[in-house]
């Protein structure tokens, strides 16, 4: 357990190099810890060490989580598939969702989010290298997409995420331009809130952040192998 502190330690470094490397300021970039399959224990650890942005994958395995958790102030992202049953325990207990490549599922999580509760942030899976994965929707699909959730009174978007093929460290640059690209396009949309790039992991945030990510996804780099 005493790993996982100094682990995160290594990956804050990280981050702050790579920000000097290209100019960026470090808290431009927020880092989430990706806590799948790790133990409830191991994510105590990491809260203590000063973390507090965590991700999941798993709808029930995160929701056990969530109410073991419930006494810290942990802001939970959903960055795995979510299927259309599970939106209403997604939008009771999530503040984040990453994963959004269908107008049905940003649908039911608006409805289904409770009053009292900010707006749920979002940010629009894109699948910009025909990655196996059949997650994401495709950037053709993309404008249409964002006109139908930007009326959506519950949910906020946030901006875009990306699962490049390993290695395919041009996609990170794709995705930011393709940011741009949508700003410059749909006048409804603004800088200042649609602006998450959610891209790089344990592998990848250097090249990630070289392009622009304000938000990397740290899962194996923190916490070791996954169980
Ligand atoms: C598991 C996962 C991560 C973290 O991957 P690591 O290589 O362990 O850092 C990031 N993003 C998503 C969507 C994941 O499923």
């Amino acid at each position: 357990m005493q790993e996982i502190s100094s682990q995160l330690q290594q990956v804050l470094s990280r981050i702050a190099q790579a920000c000097d490397q290209c100019g960026r300021k470090q808290d431009e970039v927020t880092l989430l810890a990706v806590s799948k399959k790790q133990a409830i224990e191991a994510i105590h650890t990491a809260y203590k060490a000063g973390q507090r942005h965590f991700g999941e994958n798993y709808v029930q395995e995160a929701l056990d989580k969530i109410h073991a958790l419930a006494h810290l102030q942990i802001t939970w992202h959903l960055i795995g598939a979510l299927q259309s049953n599970k939106t209403a325990e997604v939008a009771q207990h999530f503040a984040w969702v990453h994963s959004i490549d269908r107008l049905k599922i940003a649908q039911r999580l608006s409805a289904q989010r409770p009053n009292g509760l900010p707006p749920l942030q979002i940010c629009l899976q894109v699948n910009i290298d025909q990655q196996d994965s059949k997650s994401g929707c495709t950037v053709e699909e993309l404008p249409t997409l964002i006109k139908a959730i930007l009326p959506l009174p519950n949910l906020v978007l946030r901006g875009l995420m990306i699962i490049p093929q390993a290695q395919n460290h041009q996609a990170f640059m794709q995705l930011a331009q393709l940011r741009e690209h949508l700003l410059a396009t749909i006048p409804q949309l603004s800088p200042q809130v649609f602006d998450t790039l959610s891209m790089g992991m344990s592998d990848d945030l250097e090249p990630a952040i070289a392009a622009g990510s304000t938000l990397v996804r740290v899962g194996t780099a923190i916490f070791g192998q996954r169980n």
